[in-house]
């Protein structure tokens, strides 16, 4: 008998089912759909022998000491810094814009910070309040740059012009006056030594988690029995999608296998104006892996499909606040993960809102107080 279900086997899912396992000595019913633990994390070893990721680059950071520790007893890390260029009338280009790619687009010499941020004021267009993704980048950058590295990406990526997208989805890219050439800045940048599934793998060998694979939450029947189920899913399916359908982005992944050691020479490059896909990535620069062949993944952005990215408009919010306010008078039933909460989370961040979940209200809990 399990007292617990979780229905997900991603991050949020798995520690929340490792946190209850180990410290409430409770047994589980972990349960996914898919064929693998891991959730949209999860790596493997593909023909070629090169450990890829299968739902797009995982590039792991943070800032959280909490959540680095947490994870630590599970994996080591291999410290690595990521960098991604852009490709623009042929040219490649440091992105997020720094101050190396105006130079280089605008082919001036700006020596420092101060200099930078007077030319972007000289380009900039004012804009008191911007609306959307669109005034917001061109509040910062000027119309030139708007065109040519971020109106036809964000096309491709979302099937949406920036007018059309709120301020926030673009305002998230930041514009740096330095030379900062890493994608992202988080005191930790690291990979797991051999990989995310041996992580999630090492982190679920609790013999009072049982993992059934390729089951679906609808067919599970004997639901009274469980004293608590965790959804990590998507939360209009839950509801059979009675206030509509919660839109997701989606991707087609085209793998290609090349007998050389690497095939270009960063771990991504992203194609703003040509071609349909948006970038190709080449994960092998981070992993580490000293093989001498190589594979690289082509990113196609789908209407159908997995549901990857939550479609950040308005609209969208209000469907999910409804679902939420329904989710609510479930009393057994906690909603958590970026599928339940239709936002787009880092694993980090899922992992740290589930160590809160654990500590601030399962522990808390009277079913969950004594073992199984
Ligand atoms: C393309 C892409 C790239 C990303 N890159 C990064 C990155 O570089 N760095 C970073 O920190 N984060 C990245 N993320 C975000 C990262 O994937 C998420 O933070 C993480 O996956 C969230 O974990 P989760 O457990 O909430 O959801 P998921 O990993 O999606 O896990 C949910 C699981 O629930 C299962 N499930 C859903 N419904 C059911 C059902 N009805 N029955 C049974 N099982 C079900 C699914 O099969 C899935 O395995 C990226 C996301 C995407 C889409």
């Amino acid at each position: 008998m399990n007292d617990i279900l979780i229905v997900g086997a991603g991050f949020t899912g798995s520690v929340l089912a490792e946190r209850i396992s180990s410290k409430l000595n409770k047994k589980l019913l972990l349960i996914d759909r898919r064929d693998h633990v891991g959730g949209n994390s999860f790596d493997y070893y593909n023909d070629n022998g090169v450990l890829i990721h299968k739902y797009g680059p995982h590039y792991f950071r943070t800032n959280s000491d909490k959540v680095f520790q947490y994870l630590s007893q599970f994996t080591k890390w291999r410290h690595v810094e990521y960098r991604v260029r852009t490709s623009v009338d042929g040219n490649l280009y440091p992105i997020p814009i720094n101050r190396d790619t105006i130079n280089q687009f605008f082919k001036i010499h700006l020596k420092n910070e101060q200099q930078t941020k007077e030319y972007l004021n000289s380009i900039r267009v004012e804009i008191e309040k911007p609306k959307n993704s669109e005034e917001i980048v061109i509040s910062k950058v000027g119309k030139e740059i708007y065109e040519k590295f971020f109106k036809n990406y964000t096309f491709k990526q979302w099937n949406l012009y920036p007018k059309d997208l709120d301020p926030e989805v673009c305002a998230r890219i930041p514009i740096r006056i330095n030379t900062d050439d890493r994608y992202f800045t988080d005191e930790i940048q690291a990979m797991p030594v051999d990989g995310y599934h041996s992580l999630f793998n090492r982190m679920l060998k609790n013999p009072k988690i049982t993992v059934k694979l390729n089951t679906d939450f609808k067919e599970i029947k004997n639901l009274d029995d469980f004293k608590l189920i965790i959804f990590t899913g998507c939360i209009d399916e839950f509801f059979n999608f009675k206030f509509g359908r919660l839109p997701y982005r989606s991707l087609r992944f085209e793998i290609e296998n090349h007998q050389q050691e690497f095939y270009q020479n960063w771990s991504q490059i992203n194609y703003p104006n040509d071609f349909d896909y948006t970038r190709i990535v080449e994960i092998k620069h981070v992993t580490g892996q000293k093989i001498p062949n190589t594979t690289i993944v082509k990113e196609y952005p789908e209407a159908e499909g997995d549901p990857f990215y939550p479609i950040p408009r308005k609209q969208n919010h209000e469907i999910y606040k409804k679902y939420e306010d329904e989710a609510k008078s479930l009393k057994k039933i906690i909603f958590v993960g970026r599928l339940a909460q239709y936002k787009y989370l880092n694993m980090d961040q899922v992992v740290a809102n589930s160590l809160e979940l654990f500590e601030k209200i399962l522990l808390k809990k009277e079913i969950l107080g004594k073992g199984s």
